[in-house]
């Protein structure tokens, strides 16, 4: 973060402020964890922070300390409005352009507060006064736990906020897998843990926490995986009728993108969920190696996200959207 923008955050939090954070729509745990820490951060600090999520937050996320306390917008839209407008600053968490918050984009559009934009995606939206974004970084909560140090307040960080840091770390980071993940990110998770995070136990909470039909909507998804050797490429589906018959809940089809990329030789792995209700067939995208996933969502499916991780929508039918994605995967070298 540069000086100046240190010097303007620490003027902005010298009084107490009402103070709105959003995650993006669809949070996940990074999302999550860096809003509720930054939340619990701000709250120790005598500002009135609320979180405002665009959606529902899935379940396995639940149990993070604050979580009840989160308003959703798409429930609430009345009360959720009127909190926005009254906010005196805004911090947007995890996300680079407000139109990844559906349609509180148009109500964020109009807001004359400042906005502090914290994220680790490619390609920032210019929207914010302070913005601290960085792709070098493996999770939003991990340049939380510097963004409070560089404001001077690392003692602030106890179990609490650590609980929350870590959950986005972990999860952002494939259990510690993917690229990003530093000699940095290993020592912050080393201070977290002397602060009494339950490093074993958070996992347990995050991954073993789900019902049968999680397990079901897996098999069912591995059932559907093609896989296009050719082109290093591994796919699957979910229609919503196979989601309705094992009684889906939010979350339920979290991290299944990555199997496709445990079979030896295949560097490019998607799945492609049917949402009725919202007309749309869901996409994440998955890489090792060079292949720019990212890239790849944004010029093709309306999405973006990371070199190795993204996501994006298609309008047309899962049918449709399948071949459209078989003709463009013949055609580019992965
Ligand atoms: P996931 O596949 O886990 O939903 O998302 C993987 C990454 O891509 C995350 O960093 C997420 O924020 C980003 N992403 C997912 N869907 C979209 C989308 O529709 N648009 C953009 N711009 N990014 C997305
Ligand atoms: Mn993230």
């Amino acid at each position: 973060m540069k000086i100046q923008d240190i010097q303007a955050v620490q003027l902005l939090l010298a009084t107490p402020k009402k103070i709105a954070i959003i995650p993006h729509r669809g949070p996940d745990g990074d999302a999550m964890g860096s809003t509720l820490a930054l939340y619990h951060f701000l709250l120790k600090n005598n500002h009135e922070p609320i979180i405002v999520s665009p959606n529902e937050f899935p379940d396995f996320l639940a149990w993070l300390p604050g979580s009840e306390t989160i308003k959703i917008f798409e429930k609430d839209k009345q009360n959720c409005t009127k909190i926005l407008q009254e906010a005196d600053l805004i911090f947007t968490l995890d996300f680079n352009a407000l139109h990844r918050t559906g349609e509180m984009e148009h109500v964020l559009d109009k807001l004359k507060a400042p906005f502090i934009m914290i994220d680790h995606h490619q390609k920032p939206d210019d929207y914010a006064a302070i913005t601290f974004s960085d792709t070098a970084f493996g999770s939003t909560c991990e340049m939380i736990y510097n963004f409070i140090s560089f404001l001077g307040k690392k003692q602030d960080i106890d179990k609490t906020i650590g609980t929350c840091i870590y959950t986005g770390i972990l999860t952002d980071s494939g259990s510690f897998r993917f690229p990003k993940t530093t000699g940095n990110t290993h020592r912050i998770v080393a201070e977290l843990i002397d602060l009494g995070v339950e490093n074993t136990e958070i996992p347990g909470l995050l991954f073993d926490n789900s019902g049968f039909g999680r397990l079901q909507i897996l098999g069912q998804a591995l059932q559907n995986m093609k896989v296009i050797m050719q082109h290093k490429t591994a796919y699957t589906t979910l229609s919503q009728e196979e989601l309705n018959s094992f009684d889906y809940v939010k979350g339920d089809t979290e991290g299944i993108v990555n199997y496709g990329l445990s079979i030896k030789g295949i560097h490019f792995a998607a799945i492609f969920i049917e949402n009725t209700e919202e007309k749309i067939i869901k996409i994440s995208f998955r890489s090792q190696g060079a292949f720019d996933v990212n890239q790849f969502a944004r010029n093709h499916f309306n999405g973006g996200g990371h070199q190795n991780a993204a996501g994006g929508k298609s309008e047309v039918s899962l049918q449709e959207t399948i071949q459209k994605f078989e003709d463009l995967v013949t055609k580019i070298s992965i």
